[in-house]
């Protein structure tokens, strides 16, 4: 039998379960599992796993570690992100009517309905963004352009059915010609109307809402490391708003006691967290990678930081026809390797891919090196190495064959 120990990767239960022992240099990403989860947090679901407990005392304990960590009056804890954020949205229309709560998400006779998000921030997540709008029954009404967005546009969109605006903080979004949080705010506050901020993937806990966000919602199971899950902070009359729309659309977003206990494990962990000393392993790992690549014709490679100021730097890796490769066919080669090394690859298209240092167990930044390595100096090129990039769904049609 393998051992296991909880730095390290646990091979065990992949191996029971058939599923490949991938290292994820992408991020942290939902279809890879989300996040490798704080022992404190592991801890904590376990403790609690067994015990009886007042789900509602049990939110009330979280929100006062959400209120703490990231400023906001109040908190709660949900399923996801997007769960929080569909959460927001429906308790900016119906308030504390109980009625109009679980007549959502099609019956809003009578409610405000309606959500203002500029167009270059309606991203995808692995589901769009508006749906987590329509889910609460409001209707989307984005304002500008995909390049460019001006006070006038957000201004003239907000009218009487104006519930809530929505402002995207994420690399996803187009990032140029949007108009700043601040802007934003003075904007929807001058008319009345509350800001929900997805901050969802930012380190960053207390800004958005220093900054003018009523509302902001992060994912637990991103840099948190919780277990997935999502977390509302804020105002706290928006915050109970959103709360009760557990008695209604949200019951279909239900968060386990487990979840709970974790994610405020998890942000407790994050308070005494080294930051200094995960960024400096994380640096060691891009200049690993960077210098492995060293000389490899058609290769190049650049540390840059992440669009959105994370204390966090990425290796850019681009990939030229004279390696023979193109970086669509690279990261297919990687993903296919032993063990596969999955690498961040939604610009692929560009001609290249990055390489995330943020979610490796130890001994796993030394085997990307050596995977980088033996896939570019081989004599041989898999099949399939020049194969242009496409957006392929054929899988997910198939599962689960
Ligand atoms: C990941 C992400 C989400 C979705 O978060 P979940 O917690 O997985 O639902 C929403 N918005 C942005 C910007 C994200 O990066």
């Amino acid at each position: 039998m393998k051992t296991t120990s909880s730095a390290g990767s646990n091979t065990t239960i992949r191996e029971r379960l058939g599923l490949r022992p991938i290292i994820n240099v992408s991020g942290t990403m939902t279809t890879l599992g989300a996040s490798i989860i704080v022992p404190e947090a592991i801890s904590a679901m376990a403790e609690i796993a067994s015990q009886w407990v007042e789900m509602d005392d049990l939110q009330r304990a979280a929100s006062a570690v959400i209120a703490r960590l990231t400023g906001g009056e109040a908190g709660f804890i949900t399923a996801c992100c997007a769960s929080g954020i569909t959460m927001a949205i429906a308790g900016a229309m119906t308030g504390t009517n109980l009625l109009a709560i679980e007549r959502l998400p099609d019956d809003t006779e009578g409610l405000k309905s309606e959500v203002v998000i500029q167009l270059g921030h309606i991203v995808n997540y692995g589901a769009p963004i508006d749906q987590s709008i329509r889910v609460a029954g409001a209707k989307v009404i984005p304002a500008g352009t995909v390049s460019v967005t001006q006070d006038y546009h957000v201004r003239e969109a907000i009218n009487e059915r104006t519930a809530a605006a929505l402002y995207v903080v994420a690399h996803h979004t187009v990032q140029y010609g949007m108009l700043s949080l601040e802007e934003f705010c003075e904007i929807c506050h001058a008319k009345g109307v509350p800001v929900i901020v997805d901050a969802a993937s930012e380190y960053d806990l207390r800004s958005f809402l220093e900054r003018g966000a009523d509302i902001v919602v992060y994912s637990g199971h991103k840099f948190l490391s919780g277990p997935t899950s999502g977390i509302v902070t804020g105002r706290k009359d928006l915050v109970r708003n959103a709360y009760l729309q557990n008695r209604g659309v949200a019951r279909a977003m239900k968060v386990g006691k487990e979840s709970i206990a974790g994610t405020m494990a998890a942000l407790e962990a994050w308070e005494k967290r080294d930051h200094a000393g995960i960024r400096r392993r994380e640096e060691a790992a891009l200049n690993l990678w960077k210098d492995a690549l060293q000389g490899i014709p058609g290769i190049g490679a650049q540390i840059i930081p992440d669009p959105t100021n994370n204390p966090l730097d990425r290796l850019q890796v681009f990939v030229h026809p004279e390696s023979r490769f193109t970086a669509a066919g690279l990261a297919s080669a990687l993903a296919a390797g032993s063990p596969p090394v999955i690498v961040r690859n939604h610009e692929v298209e560009r001609g290249h891919f990055f390489l995330d240092p943020c979610n490796l167990h130890p001994g796993e930044a030394e085997i990307v090196a050596q995977q980088l390595r033996a896939a570019l100096t081989a004599k041989d090129r898999p099949a399939d190495a020049m194969k242009v990039a496409r957006k392929d769904s054929s899988g997910a049609l198939r599962w689960p064959d």
